[in-house]
């Protein structure tokens, strides 16, 4: 299974004014579906039911979603000289030399799958033990599952998991594979191999859509999403503890000097910060040098490849929903590791990607027009003709460790 990488700093004590640099620093490598997690590894803060929050996008006065506003209008204020702000539970909105500075029990950078399904299985731990945590997810895209691109067969055991009763629920989650055909492709032939997958109780997705599902399901349960955050750089405490992230400055002219809209960045701490970047996080690489993560458990370094990836709304008569394939070859060259696929979702829309391992040795391989070819070979043109493309993107994955 997927697994994270988590740096976690946790604190034995709640919150006072700074309560983090008494916080002991732990690493754990956290399943991505913690369900064997039994016993409550916080401190329980004995606080009463907090107030039902209003979901997100909050626009503070910075012109992008932010709970400061918000928590500045809660009843119970926490002063001192330096600080002014509000405490509600162990969150606590603060503002030093015109930074806001907000605090949560968990920090969560990512609103993709990984992200939302350790904001839901911490709720769901805090209500089996009767405690409250505040729970935070900070998402740079412009809203949830705006950044997921892929178009996916999804094998929904993990998702069995963590919410079993998704199937009554209106998941997204509707398409089974039907059928897996598996090519090698020449110029201008498709050759049918026999399947090395088995997609048999798997379906054909839009993760984008099973993101946003997975939102609302960890909205539902009290975590706080703010989509428009982009974590910039990770905040440290005096002893080299993570204790959260900065979101940056905006509004700075290219001399470095502050333009009339500039806008400071917002600093979001958490007793635990848990980076969920998904592939290549710009953050979790600075933290896995730092720690020397890879070192640590004497890690294979890892290895990428570029998703390329249209949806196309294609003619009914062409149209199999649940169909899935995967093709070997051509455009490719031998020496270059990829393939590509095109997987029928519902509404007579297609997924169809390319996939090119970024270890390729051929210095003009360009891989988005090796996908424009892909898309002139007859036994795909067949199924693109007369058809539209509705969205497309692109994206690094993970090439090693579990898939
Ligand atoms: C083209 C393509 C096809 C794929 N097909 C399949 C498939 O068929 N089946 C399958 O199981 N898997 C597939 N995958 C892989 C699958 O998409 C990933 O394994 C999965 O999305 C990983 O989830 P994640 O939550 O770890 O990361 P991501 O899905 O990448 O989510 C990370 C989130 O964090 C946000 N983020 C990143 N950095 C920051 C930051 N600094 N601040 C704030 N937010 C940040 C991103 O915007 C994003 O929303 C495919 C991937 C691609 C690219």
């Amino acid at each position: 299974m997927h697994k994270l990488l988590v740096k976690l700093s946790s604190s034995s004590s709640s919150f006072s004014s700074n309560p983090l640099r008494h916080s002991k620093n732990q690493r754990f490598i956290l399943p991505l579906l913690p369900s064997s997690i039994t016993s409550n590894p916080f401190t329980a803060s004995g606080s009463p039911p907090r107030p039902s929050i209003p979901a997100n996008r909050f626009i503070s006065r910075f012109g992008y979603p932010c709970s400061a506003d918000l928590f500045r209008k809660s009843p119970t204020l926490c002063s001192n000289s330096t600080t002014f702000g509000v405490i509600w539970s162990s969150r606590c909105i603060s503002s030093e030399a015109g930074r806001e500075s907000i605090e949560y029990d968990v920090l969560i950078v990512g609103a993709g799958p990984a992200g939302l399904s350790a904001a839901i299985r911490l709720k769901q731990l805090c209500q089996q033990n009767n405690i409250d945590l505040s729970v935070c997810v900070v998402e740079k895209g412009a809203e949830v599952g705006a950044h997921i691109i892929s178009g996916n067969v999804f094998e929904p055991l993990a998702l069995d998991e963590l919410l079993p009763h998704w199937r009554q629920q209106q998941a997204p989650i509707e398409i089974p594979a039907s059928s897996d055909k598996f090519w090698f492709l020449t110029k201008d032939r498709a050759i049918s191999l026999p399947s090395p997958f088995d997609n048999k109780g798997n379906y054909v997705i839009s993760l984008s859509q099973l993101v946003r599902w997975l939102g609302g399901k960890a909205e539902e349960l009290g975590t706080e999403i703010y989509p428009g955050f982009s974590a910039s750089e990770v905040l440290y405490d005096a002893s080299d503890k993570v204790v959260g992230i900065a979101t940056r400055d905006m509004g700075i002219s290219k001399d470095g000097s502050k333009k009339e809209n500039f806008q400071p960045g917002v600093d979001i701490k958490g007793r635990v910060t848990l980076f969920a970047e998904g592939c290549r996080g710009s953050l979790s690489e600075k933290i896995i040098k730092k720690y020397k993560l890879r070192e640590e458990v004497n890690a294979q370094h890892q290895t990428y490849a570029l998703g390329i990836k249209e949806v196309w709304e294609i003619d009914e008569s062409k149209h199999n929903p649940g169909e899935v394939v995967h093709t070997l070859g051509w455009p490719l060259d031998p020496k270059t590791y990829g393939g590509s696929f095109l997987y029928h979702m519902n509404d007579r829309q297609i997924a169809l990607g390319l996939v090119v391992a970024l270890n390729y040795k051929n210095p003009f391989l360009n891989p988005y027009e090796e996908f424009q070819k892909l898309k002139h070979h007859p036994a795909i043109k067949r199924v693109l003709e007369g058809g539209t493309v509705l969205q497309y993107g692109a994206r690094t994955l993970n090439e090693g460790g579990f898939q």
